[in-house]
């Protein structure tokens, strides 16, 4: 049953064809087999998940149901509050964090009628591409147990992949919903910035930050997004929209549909001819069902990673002052004063990665450089975002490989940080616009590990990226579940 779409195992409950005790019992039993090895979950919660599984079986005997998720496993990135459940961001100085509160996208999830199992790994405050930034331990590819899974959501994209959830929350600043999703093999979206509320989700990048579904079949991400979309008055950058009906967006023909494929996506040398095949490949599927290519231009693409390692920084710098063990988290044990405290608490609880995050955006915003760095960065931001309205005046979706190669080796790219940012070549762009973005599996590479192609849209349209990866998905049928060595 692990292997069951979210929306197949959602009817299933609904026809209580199963009960949520025996589903839930199933997918924390492959938990706890698997769990050791893939590192997906930070924290399990076997108890409460057959405790809330219950609740569900017997609302359902009385003919009530809480949602659309009624009695469905799923799991959430550790970045978003979770009341009383210890809630880490990947961090030492959050290990022992209880937040008081729910996250928005957590108070939808659980008000859908979900089951919440556990809470995933991910890099340290969303700061990577391989999950190895965790404080808790790198997470594992399910398809090739020495790759990584991307990241910063690699443990949703891995317990996803793996069955070891029907879908996650994870969240994307500048590719960690769809660059794990890819390496994996599963189907992750990113939504346009102000579609889902960032209320309880820890903040990176304030401008940049959305989550977004992780899932193993288009629907069930457009599920996802039906559920954690809308406007929250708790923050002020969610978008006062109608939520449209993503899951009739999947079933829509493609014929007519306009597909970009920009020009500087393809050119570059770091592109691995696997990925640039599968993509191609991609193409041919939607042209073969009507869909019409055109040939664009993002002349601006060169700047996006430099623009990126600014503003990020810049943001994750000033986000990350609160952390100085004073109201919660770690505190670093001295008998210094209080300046004493909080430097060795930050100096113990943060990660290196997090630590040159902090240098870098402090630098960038100091007086003196605020123009230079800052105010340049935001320049340029603005010519990306126009590049995209020229392309959107002319096609109504864009064409990309998502990550430009498949799952690198665990430890391959740690010792080179430029290496590792390049990862997220083909996705930053799209956050610094604001436009969703979706990846979808389009193939296998000679080793047998997942590529992903990615869909970018106009600003709230993400119903236009549903439609084209689901004729993707639709021609292009793959395994979902990864064997991980197992029949
Ligand atoms: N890998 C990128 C970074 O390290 C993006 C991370 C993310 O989207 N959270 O910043």
């Amino acid at each position: 049953m692990h292997e069951w779409t979210l929306l197949s195992a959602a009817r299933k409950v609904r026809e209580k064809e199963i009960s949520s005790r025996e589903l839930t019992r199933a997918i924390l039993d492959r938990i706890e087999r698997h769990n050791p090895r893939i590192n997906a979950y930070v924290t399990v919660l076997t108890e409460k998940a057959m405790k809330d599984a219950l609740a569900c079986d017997e609302a359902l005997q009385k003919g009530r149901t809480l949602g659309p998720l009624h009695g469905v496993p799923v799991g959430l990135k550790d970045i978003f509050c979770t009341r009383g459940i210890r809630t880490t961001c990947g961090s030492r100085i959050l290990h022992n964090f209880i937040p008081p509160y729910d996250a928005t996208v957590t108070g939808k999830v659980l008000s859908s009628g979900a089951v919440l199992l556990g809470k995933q790994n991910m890099d340290e405050f969303a700061m990577g591409s391989s999950t190895e930034t965790s404080h808790f331990g790198p997470a594992r590819n399910p398809w090739a147990l020495d790759r990584i899974p991307g990241g910063s959501s690699g443990g949703t994209a891995a317990a996803v992949a793996a069955g070891l959830c029907f879908a996650g929350v994870g969240t994307d600043t500048g590719g960690s919903i769809r660059q794990p999703a890819s390496v994996c093999g599963v189907v992750g979206l990113k939504p346009t910035y102000g579609r889902v509320s960032r209320y309880g989700m820890i903040a990176f990048a304030s401008s940049l930050d959305q989550g977004g579904p992780i899932t193993r079949s288009v629907p069930d991400a457009a599920m996802i997004l039906s559920v954690i979309a809308g406007h929250d008055r708790r923050d002020s950058t969610s978008v006062d929209l109608p939520v449209p009906d993503y899951l009739a967006a999947t079933r829509e023909s493609v014929k007519g549909l306009k597909v970009g494929l920009p020009r500087e996506y393809f050119e570059g040398e770091g592109l691995d001819p696997g990925v640039r095949a599968a993509v191609e490949k991609t193409l041919a599927v939607l042209t073969s069902q009507g869909a019409q290519a055109l040939e664009i231009s993002l002349p601006h693409t060169r700047y996006a990673l430099s623009a990126y390692y600014i503003i990020a920084p810049a943001e994750a710098s000033s986000n990350l002052a609160r952390y100085d063990g004073v109201r919660y988290g770690h505190r670093a044990r001295c008998e210094g004063g209080l300046i004493e405290m909080m430097s060795r608490t930050r100096a113990e609880g943060f990660g290196a990665e997090v630590k040159r995050r902090v240098m870098i955006g402090t630098y960038a915003l100091s007086a003196g450089y605020y123009e230079a760095y800052y105010g340049k960065a935001q320049k340029v931001r603005t010519l990306i975002r126009r590049d995209f309205e020229e392309a959107f005046s002319k096609v109504d979706v864009i064409l990309t490989p998502t990550s430009p190669t498949p799952a690198f080796r665990i430890g391959e790219r740690t010792g080179d940080p430029l290496t590792m940012y390049l990862s997220d070549i083909f996705t930053i762009p799209c956050n610094l616009a604001g436009i969703p973005g979706i990846s979808v599996p389009c193939g296998m590479s000679r080793e047998g590990l997942p590529i992903g192609a990615q869909l970018l849209g106009k600003h709230f349209r993400e119903e236009d990226l549903f439609m084209a990866a689901a004729a993707i998905e639709r021609e292009i049928p793959l395994p979902r579940v990864a064997p991980m060595g197992e029949a």
